[in-house]
Order: structure tokens, then sequence, then C-alpha cells
């Protein structure tokens, strides 16, 4: 339980940032495990997945779920077993007091334990244009915007598993997608490229890149540069969709946190970071594997942890 203090401040028992799969599935382990945890969403709601479309590599579901519905479903079991979710956002931590504070926009929380859970956020081209046109052209989700691009003709920028899903989920509205990659081979997984190679709308468009986002009031071209022969083209398109993967969330743990050089929080095989009772979790401590099944795994061991370090300290 969490306990109150002589001011009557509760001390929380393990605060969670984030409420994507890893933050979600810590609270549903840390909940069942009576410590009635409290959950930070921070400003992405729900994290990645929610912004996904389907999600079909997720185990228990043979036919997919969608990326929305499954964040909900996550949500709705954390807070069955009695964990507390806030929208609300961690900006700074006090590491060096014991119970732990964590600044919020709203408060100070003390918090005995903390499992950082704060995923990773979309990487931007930073070309010209690219920032001015977000909603009005640019998108780095297909599932909030897609919609919006029916019957036009697009880009999507991009060779991962993120391109090439979105690119083929954006084929049920638009008229044609070209997919830019800045190399002619793909991270993509076999079973995308071999759909994204057979679906008439997609194109592709290899060693290339965007060099500029243009337009009036919304976007009307791009301009594209061709790697080999150095060559730069205007290219007539109503949507560019940004996939270039995430980086991590971690700006507000630095200095604190021992992280790696690319900002992913070091972490050993029982989630625990350098700071004792502070475990981390999914994306933002996840440089290999980025996957919901992963993450949500990782969630769980976290809180797993983060209760056994609890019990010794009593
Ligand atoms: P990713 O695998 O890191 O791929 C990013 C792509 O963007 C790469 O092709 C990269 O090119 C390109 N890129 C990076 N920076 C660029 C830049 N400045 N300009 C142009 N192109 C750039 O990222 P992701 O696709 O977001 O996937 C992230 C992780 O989530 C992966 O582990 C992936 O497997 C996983 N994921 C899985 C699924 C699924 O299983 N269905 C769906 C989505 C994501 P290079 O190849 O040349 O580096």
């Amino acid at each position: 339980m969490g306990v109150a203090n002589k001011t009557g401040q509760r001390t929380e028992n393990v605060l969670i940032l984030g409420a994507g799969p890893a933050g979600l599935s810590a609270a549903i382990y840390a909940a069942r495990a009576d410590l009635e945890p409290l959950v930070l969403t921070g400003l992405e709601l729900g994290g990645q997945v929610s912004l996904t479309n389907t999600i079909e590599n997720y185990p228990g579901f043979p036919d997919g779920v969608g990326g929305y519905e499954l964040g909900d479903l996550l949500k709705q079991q954390a807070e069955k077993f009695g964990t507390r979710i806030e929208f609300d956002s961690a900006i700074n931590l006090d590491l060096s007091t014991y119970p732990y504070e964590v600044t919020t926009e709203n408060k100070v929380i003390k918090t005995r334990s903390i499992i950082i859970a704060t995923g990773a956020s979309a990487n931007r081209l930073n070309v010209p244009g690219e920032d001015e046109f977000i909603g009005k052209g640019v998108s780095f989700c297909a599932t909030c915007d897609g919609i919006f691009f029916r019957g036009k003709r697009i880009v999507v920028v991009g060779g991962g598993d993120s391109a090439f899903e979105e690119a083929i989920f954006l084929t049920r509205f638009v008229e044609s997608v070209h997919i830019i990659h800045r190399r002619d081979s793909f991270r993509a997984s076999a079973i995308l490229q071999k759909r994204v190679k057979e679906n008439p709308k997609i194109r592709l468009l290899l060693n290339s890149v965007v060099n500029q986002v243009i337009g009036d009031k919304k976007v009307d071209s791009i301009m594209i540069q061709d790697l080999i022969s150095g060559n730069e083209t205007e290219f007539k398109t109503e949507g560019v969709f940004v996939f270039i993967g995430h980086s991590p969330n971690t700006k507000i743990f630095n200095g604190q946190i021992e992280m790696t050089e690319q900002g992913y929080i070091k972490i050993d095989n029982l989630m625990k970071t350098n700071i004792d009772g502070v475990f981390a979790a999914g994306e933002a401590a996840d440089p290999d594997f980025k996957q919901v099944v992963t993450s949500a795994g990782m969630g769980a061991a976290a809180a797993i942890a983060a209760t056994r370090f609890l019990e010794n300290k009593n």
C-alpha cells in the first residue's frame, strides 16, 4: 500500500512513467502484487502502439488486434487490479533523496521505486518545410491521418517495418504510395517486403532522399535527390508520411541515470538501472528489439524486480 507521511502526503510504492505496453504491463504486475501503482501517461497517451493500425504479431491475437484497442485493453486490465492512471508528465527527478521525488507538470510525487517506460518518439527528417507542414500534409501517423488522403498521391519515407506496414495500410485510402528509401535494401521483414512488392498501388523510389517539402497552405511537392546520380527533381505529392525510426524519450534522465550514447537507459537483465529501486522497460531501454511483445515482457519483468526490491527494503 502507498503510505502517507506526517503531512498527509502519500508516498508511492511504484511510480511508472509511461502508459504504453511496457508501462501498462508493469502496472498489471505491480497492481497484482498489491502495490497500487501510479502510472503517468506522459504526453503521448497510450504510446506508439495506440498509433498503429493493426498489430499482427502480438501473441494471442491470430487475426491481429487494433493498436488503439490493445492499448485500451491493457489500460482496462491494469485498472481492474487497482492501478491509478494520471494524464501527467514527469519533468524532473531528484534521486539524491529517498523516497525519490519526481516533479510532474502538476505536483511533486514521492516514491519508493520507479519504472521508466517512457518509450520512443518518431524521428524527423530535419529538412526545410517538414515542421511547417505538419498537419498540412506531413504526418508521422498513418492511422491518425490516412483518411485525409483519400484518392491522393502520397509518399512514405523509410525502409523499415513501420514504413512498409503503414504504406500498405495507406493504400486503403490513397491513389498511390511511393516509398522513398535511401538505400536499395530494406530493414522491413520479409513478409512485409513481399506484401509491398505485390501491392499494385505501391512503387519504390530507391537510393533517394527527401531534401525539402514544398507548398503554400499545404504540401504540393517535395524535392527528391537521387543519391547515385546526385540529381534533384521535384515530385508532386500531397502527403509525406515519415517513418524513419524512433529515438528514446529519456532526456529528463540525462545526468541522473546511466544511458548509452544513443540515449537508451542502461539496464541489466533484471531491468535495473544504475540507481537502486529505479528500473526501466520498453523502448526507452531497448535499442535492439522494439516489439510490442518484448516491451510488454520487459514491463512485467521490471514490476517483478521492483516488487522484490520493495520486499527487501521492508
Ligand atoms: P527502423 O527499423 O529503424 O527503420 C528506419 C528506416 O528509416 C530505415 O530503413 C532507415 O534507413 C530509414 N532512415 C533512418 N533515418 C533516415 C533519414 N534521416 N532519412 C531517410 N531515411 C532514414 O524503424 P521502424 O521501421 O520505425 O521500426 C522500429 C522497430 O520497430 C524495428 O525494430 C521494427 O522491427 C519494429 N516494428 C515492427 C513492426 C512489426 O513487427 N510489424 C512494425 C513496426 C515497427 P536505413 O535502412 O538505411 O538505415
